[in-house]
């Protein structure tokens, strides 16, 4: 079952700390398909449904170059999620987990990944498929897949 803000059996909670270490910025927002975290996929498809990433000014020069790449890193943050978890029940069913060892969105600091197909650029929105996120989510960070930047595996014994 998607959690909304409900503790599940088994499930621990703390006091977070009454302190920020670090800003943001949100640099956009992403547009979905999907209201309610009861209709969101736990993960995104590469072949799910087709979602726009918004870019806010002053940020659209920073797309420059992007439309070249055929997968992108997106780095969101899980806004609606509660923060205080340290034991949790997997949605999914299992045995309750430290938090750190799921990618729950209930985290410290809720920040979702996702590694998306782009299907094309129209000034500053990104048309992309493999998203999992409500609509209205708003936008971290963008990178280039690490693939891309990744050094090839050195030859030899074990390197392919
Ligand atoms: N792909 C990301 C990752 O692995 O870091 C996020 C995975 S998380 C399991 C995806 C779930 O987070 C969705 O199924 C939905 O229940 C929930 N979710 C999506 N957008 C959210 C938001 N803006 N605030 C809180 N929860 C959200």
């Amino acid at each position: 079952m998607v959690r909304l803000n409900e503790l599940r059996p088994n499930e621990a909670a703390v006091d977070p700390p009454n302190r920020f270490d670090a800003g943001l910025t949100f640099i956009g927002v992403i547009r979905t398909p999907w209201s309610s975290r009861r209709d969101c996929p736990r993960q995104g498809r590469l072949d799910g449904p087709l979602c726009r990433i918004e870019v806010h000014e002053p940020w659209v020069a920073a797309l420059e170059g992007i439309e070249r790449f055929e997968r992108l890193e997106v780095l969101y943050w899980l806004h609606e999620s509660r923060r205080d978890l340290v034991r949790q029940a997997p949605g999914g069913g299992g045995d309750p987990r430290g938090t750190f060892a799921l990618r729950s969105p209930v985290r410290p600091n809720p920040i979702g990944l996702a590694l998306v197909a782009m299907v094309g650029r129209e000034g500053a929105v990104l048309n992309v498929r493999g998203l999992d996120c409500l609509d209205r989510t708003p936008l971290i960070d963008l990178k280039p897949d690490r693939c891309a930047f990744s050094p090839r595996a050195a030859g030899g014994a074990g390197g392919l």
